[in-house]
């Protein structure tokens, strides 16, 4: 950039500067600004226009058109070339504004006597805020230069107004962060909570966008440039034991970080008068505008990639961030991008619940959050950039939707939902020591799904009669390194312990398609979920399979063990992996440590093929327990972490409980133990109808025995039975209206 423009461009940020440090209301802080870009530029207007709500931006202070106008002029979105200024985004610079498409003429501003116009986007993190205006009466377009120096003064309008410096008392503008937003998601978790935002990666306030001293901000910006290459650097070299995508990802931050267009531009910025972290955030906004215009993955997971490493810049330049001291508040609910199980377990339990803008309902932050009972949102766009710390925010984990900042109407109708919530509570609370028993006499036994040590106490608190499903590949995941033989095995010891005497039945590793461990090495696959998985790779690379049974055999110290195979497709699947369990035994006896005196060895029926499974299958297992999850998704082909098709096929649908009545019959015939352990097993009405089925046990979330068994208790079974049959017989596609409508009768 030439020196004289540069010169010209910092004097005119160090009067800006200088205007915006006299305290001045809104409305006058707006109006010295426009005079000033006026004169600076020597043109005759100058004019600035902000968001009154989403679509509608509003002409907020002028210099050259009619005052009157002010407050009163307002375009829509993608109107006049103010509007298609910011709705593109993008620098609209003409000298002859009337022949530009979609010119607008607006008789009350007055502005038909200027033929050149230049709108800059007002903008911050890819959000736009408003656009900036200059016109001239002169058909002259506006040099590179001139539109350069707009763009800076855009950059700290857009903090100006994000810091709501821009709002007066009464101002027909609303301040920014203050207004109420729903947010539509889906729901991880239900349940309904009312606390404060705690954001997880708290967004970098820059409170000083305009520096005082360029030549000592170029020094800030070197070394705070220079520690972040220093810190991917020995991210780097830490990464030997990492996979090669994350490598990739690192080199990529390298790349950046070494980009000398990248360091040049903020330079620059920083020489025309921007701060350190205005400038920084300048480069950020940019990437944020093209990753959002770019349909090109590649493109944009790399521009993602530049967004991060920006986000690091900033904390390090700011100090702000991770760390920053901000205590939780209370009732706090964690607001993030995405959160991985191990980030998600050192929080804790204190969390009342969680958004999240990324995320899928089978990961295993949902999974952790599920467990604990937390409601949890995910798939929640923008809220990361609205929310600020502290902020109320109400999670209705129900209908997937979170309110920030709610007004008084819908905070108290929350509450009273809470209220009725709680009530309900208390009522499955009473029915804890009763049993599952339907009026006409047929126990059900209801157990839960666990993964975790901090599942355990909820064994007592929710009435189940053991654990149906440990998962024990969380504990997997929510290391960084593969756990020992002997730390595993004091864990599971401590599981048995808190289950006193109750069985737990213990899913070997079930790693694969979405749950995939850090450390170990990543194959690509076209398709994950139907490929190298669970006891795929436990049988084809028995080491970690045969550590874990030692450590299950050793854990048990001589008590009863119970322990079934994720995944088991077919006969010889199963054959296989239990001759593991029995080498393992063998082993134990040799080295003298002492066996379970009962030991159950089952398969979970995942795959519809193993319901036609030869009989010797149901004959040589001790139990099945059917993980309906994966059935499911394997029945109608419906991938279960795919929003678009998870929810298309009613788990009620007749040709699956078909399916679901066939494998009761065969264990039935072998006189085979059977349960169901996947989440419909904790839908109340899903798990009526499975009792309807035949089915006896059923394995659930610990929040959802309750609910289950108020149902049960409520029921004739065979009565139930009897409006499925019909609903069968009479054509019907799914069961669930006759159900809802039985259900609907009963007192
Ligand atoms: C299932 O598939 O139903 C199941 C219980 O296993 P997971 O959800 O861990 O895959
Ligand atoms: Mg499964």
């Amino acid at each position: 950039m030439p020196e004289r423009v540069e010169s010209e461009s910092r004097k005119l940020l160090g009067r800006l500067r200088d205007s915006l440090a006299e305290s001045a209301a809104g409305q006058d802080r707006l109006d010295r600004i426009v005079t000033l870009i006026a004169t600076s530029m020597q043109a005759e207007v100058c004019s600035i226009y902000l968001f009154r709500d989403e679509e509608t931006l509003e002409l907020c202070a002028t210099e050259g058109l009619k005052p009157e106008s002010v407050h009163q002029t307002r375009l829509k979105l993608g109107e006049g070339l103010v509007g298609r200024t910011a709705k593109s985004r993008q620098v609209i610079n003409t000298g002859n504004a009337p022949s530009e498409k979609g010119f607008r003429y607006m008789p009350e501003t007055g502005e038909e006597r200027y033929s050149s116009f230049c709108g800059v986007p007002v903008q911050r993190l890819g959000q736009v805020m408003g656009v900036l205006v200059v016109q001239s009466k002169a058909a002259r377009e506006i040099t590179p230069d001139e539109v350069y120096a707009l763009e800076v003064v855009a950059m700290v309008l857009a903090e100006m107004t994000e810091l709501g410096a821009f709002v007066d008392e009464g101002a027909s503008l609303q301040a920014r962060h203050r207004q109420p937003v729903t947010f539509r998601g889906s729901s991880g978790q239900e349940g309904a909570v009312e606390g404060r935002v705690y954001l997880h990666e708290p967004r970098v306030v820059v409170t000083n966008p305009v520096s005082d001293d360029p030549e000592a901000e170029a020094a800030r910006l070197k070394t705070a440039i220079d520690a972040l290459k220093m810190s991917v650097d020995s991210l780097l070299e830490g990464a030997t034991t990492m996979d090669a995508e994350q490598v990739q990802v690192l080199e990529t931050y390298r790349m950046f970080a070494n980009s000398k267009s990248w360091v040049a531009r903020m330079e620059a910025d920083v020489g025309s008068g921007l701060s350190a972290e205005a400038a920084v955030e300048k480069e950020q906004s940019l990437a944020r505008s093209r990753m959002m215009a770019s349909d090109d993955p590649y493109l944009r997971e790399r521009l993602h990639d530049l967004d991060d490493l920006s986000n690091r810049l900033l904390r390090i330049l700011t100090g702000q961030g991770k760390d920053t001291g901000v205590d939780l508040p209370e009732n706090p609910v964690l607001v993030a991008r995405n959160i991985g199980p191990g980030e998600l377990l050192e929080y804790g339990k204190a969390l009342k619940g969680i958004v999240l803008e990324e995320g899928s309902v089978g990961s295993h932050a949902a999974i952790v959050a599920r467990a604990w009972a937390i409601p949890l949102i995910i798939h929640a766009e923008g809220i990361t950039t609205e929310a600020l710390n502290g902020d109320t925010i109400l999670v209705d984990g129900d209908q997937g939707a979170a309110h920030l900042r709610p007004d008084d109407t819908l905070k108290s109708a929350f509450r009273d939902k809470i209220a009725m919530a709680a009530k309900a509570q208390e009522k499955y609370a009473s029915l804890r020591d009763l049993p599952a028993e339907t009026r006409d006499g047929v126990r059900i036994g209801l157990h839960m799904n666990a993964g975790l040590m901090a599942d355990l106490p909820s064994l007592a608190g929710s009435g189940a009669e053991g654990v149906g499903l440990f998962r024990t590949e969380l504990q997997f995941l929510i290391r960084n390194q593969m756990p020992q033989r002997g730390e595993l095995s004091a864990l599971y010891s401590r599981v048995m312990d808190n289950a006193k005497g109750r069985r737990v039945a213990f899913r070997t590793l079930d790693i694969g398609s979405d749950k995939v461990l850090s450390y170990m090495k990543r194959i690509e696959e076209p398709n994950p979920a139907l490929g190298w998985r669970a006891i795929r790779v436990g049988l084809d690379k028995p080491g970690v399979l045969r550590m874990q049974l030692q450590a299950l055999v050793r854990a048990a110290q001589g008590r009863p063990l119970t322990l079934m195979f994720p995944f088991i497709t077919q006969l010889a699947e199963f054959r296989a992996a239990k001759a593991e369990m029995d080498k393992v035994l063998i082993r134990e006896a040799i080295l003298g440590h002492p066996l379970p005196e009962e030991l159950e060895v089952g398969a979970m029926l995942e795959t519809p093929s193993l319901a036609f499974a030869p009989d010797a299958f149901f004959e040589e297992t001790d139990f099945v327990s059917i993980g309906g999850n994966d059935l499911k998704q394997f029945f109608f082909a419906a991938d279960r972490e795919n929003e678009l098709v998870r929810r298309r096929y009613d788990t009620l649908d007749v040709s699956f409980l078909t399916l679901i009545e066939q494998i009761v019959k065969r264990c039935a015939q072998s006189n085979t133990a059977l349960s169901f352990c996947g989440e419909d097993a904790g839908r109340p009405i899903e798990a009526l109808c499975f009792a309807a089925m035949g089915l006896r046990t059923l394995s659930m979330r610990a929040p959802s025995v309750g609910p289950v068994k108020h149902l049960l208790r409520r029921v004739n079974l065979a009565e139930v039975r009897r409006v499925i049959d019909t609903a069968r017989a009479r054509g019907d596609l799914t069961v669930r209206p006759a159900v809802m409508d039985y259900l609907s009768k009963l007192d």
